[in-house]
């Protein structure tokens, strides 16, 4: 981007009447919180209706898509005429349940309080949802031609698994794109000092379940096939494995491209640390062992299991013949599932176990080097200039489908929040500051300005 480009994004922005702007972003917002959407059942149609008639209102064509009678989804469509791919604008209209006798407030009532709009789906996902549909009728408003169409989908299913919203309209409705931007990751404050965390690549889950199998009989004559034994040891032998210690190649490269400009003798040691597989495993190790204490860092840079239901025995006195548990395992982008459980098999080498894939997504990534990530990192620090960090998410989104159909795709949710705001996404009192809805706005107006003018 010229300079002179990039004075006339400033001064677009600068010509907005935010006070207005912020207020339609958070009445729209509060009205969509209104519309209960958990899934299940989901029930999506009247939020996408909602956003609908929006659109209507600014005269921007939208369409509404159902996989399932009322599982909803909506597109929007800022035509130009051209045949541009467009940069499509994602986010979903589903929530996950919400238990009012948790919350401080209702759930479901938006209500507005001590400068935050309070109800389930405020941050995840009806909040990016608002601010992406509203920067697209600012576009709109102020006539500004683009070369670059926009496209706003906003999918039922999310919280479920996507295949009844992003994953039926990627192939139904065949769509493709310049490239996504999506929830995952997002503007932090951490401590006292703000980040760009936006995600280019998401692990993949496993859920997996062993079985094992010995033989019962009564406890008071101890067996050496107890079957709860045969599982305690191969839990033992898969918890302890290499399985979570392996450095992320991407992220060496992410460093790379965004890092090594400010720090010039790092360059040319990374670029020799990516040639390397010994090198490459050593530091993961290392870094491995340093991060133990921070787990959510560890989390992104290595594969993981956690042990999450055990199941076995049905009397005090008596050895069973089966016990089963269920494991979590969470791949990073390069690996692939059906190898990491035949590798465990091989960890765990016993015939009396049994594995089997509950369900697994792969995990998958876009390029964190490429020139797409680069313009949203442009678009967001010529707004408020802080620090852009691309990051892998150890949680899963839609974007999986859109990269799987080649199209890149990136998370960043265009608010700051702080940690205890983050941990009420899925969580009790989930809630976003007004400010955020003001934020949220210009950052999207500045993507969309920088990616399609
Ligand atoms: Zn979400």
């Amino acid at each position: 981007m010229y300079r002179g480009e990039m004075e006339d994004i400033k001064s677009i922005i600068n010509s907005v009447r935010w006070n207005e702007i912020r207020d339609e972003a958070v009445e729209i917002l509060r009205a969509l919180i209104r519309i209960d959407t958990t899934n299940p059942p989901g029930n999506e149609r009247p939020a996408a209706e909602y956003l609908k008639k929006y659109f209507s209102d600014y005269e921007i064509d939208s369409y509404i898509v159902e996989s399932e009678q009322s599982r909803a989804s909506i597109i929007a469509d800022l035509e130009n005429g051209r045949k541009e791919k467009p940069l499509i604008l994602l986010s979903h209209l589903d929530v996950v349940p919400a238990d009012p006798k948790q919350w401080s407030v209702h759930p479901f009532s938006a209500e507005v309080k001590n400068g935050y709009i309070w109800g389930r789906g405020t941050i995840d996902c009806k909040g990016l949802a608002v601010v992406e549909a509203v920067a697209m009728t600012l576009v709109k408003r102020l006539k500004i031609p683009l070369r670059r169409p926009v496209k706003f989908i906003s999918v039922a299913d999310e919280e479920m698994g996507g295949e009844k919203g992003a994953g039926y309209i990627v192939r139904e409705e065949n769509i493709d794109g310049y490239c996504v931007i999506n929830e995952g990751g997002t503007g932090a404050i951490l401590g006292d000092k703000k980040v760009y965390l936006p995600c280019f690549g998401e692990k993949g889950p496993i859920w997996l379940k062993i079985k094992a199998k010995g033989r019962s009989g009564h406890a008071s004559m101890p067996i050496e096939d107890n079957p709860n034994l045969i599982l305690l040891r191969a839990l033992y032998k898969i918890t302890s494995s290499g399985l979570g210690k392996k450095f992320v190649e991407n992220f060496v490269r992410s460093v790379k491209f965004y890092l090594a400009k400010d720090i010039k003798p790092l360059e040319p040691v990374l670029s020799i640390v990516e040639k390397s597989e010994f090198l490459k495993t050593t530091i993961g190790n290392i870094l491995y062992n340093i991060l133990k204490r921070k787990p959510k860092l560890a989390a992104m840079l290595s594969n993981t299991v956690s042990v999450t239901m055990i199941k076995s025995g049905y009397k005090e006195n008596v050895i069973p013949e089966e016990a089963e548990a269920i494991l979590d395992i969470r791949i990073l982008p390069g690996y692939d599932y059906y190898e990491v459980v035949e590798k465990l098999k091989k960890i765990v080498n016993d015939q009396r176990v049994s594995f089997e894939i509950i369900s697994a997504y792969e995990p998958s990534e876009s390029d964190p080097s490429s020139d797409v990530l680069k313009k949203i990192k442009d678009s967001v620090k010529l707004v408020y200039d802080y620090p852009f960090v691309p990051i892998i998410s150890t949680g899963f989104t839609d974007s999986r489908f859109f990269r799987k159909k080649g199209i890149q795709s990136f998370g960043l949710l265009p608010f700051f929040l702080t940690e205890e705001e983050i941990s009420t996404m899925h969580g009790v009192d989930e809630r976003i500051s007004i400010e955020n809805m003001e934020i949220g706005t210009k950052l999207m107006l500045s993507t969309i300005l920088n990616l399609c003018l």
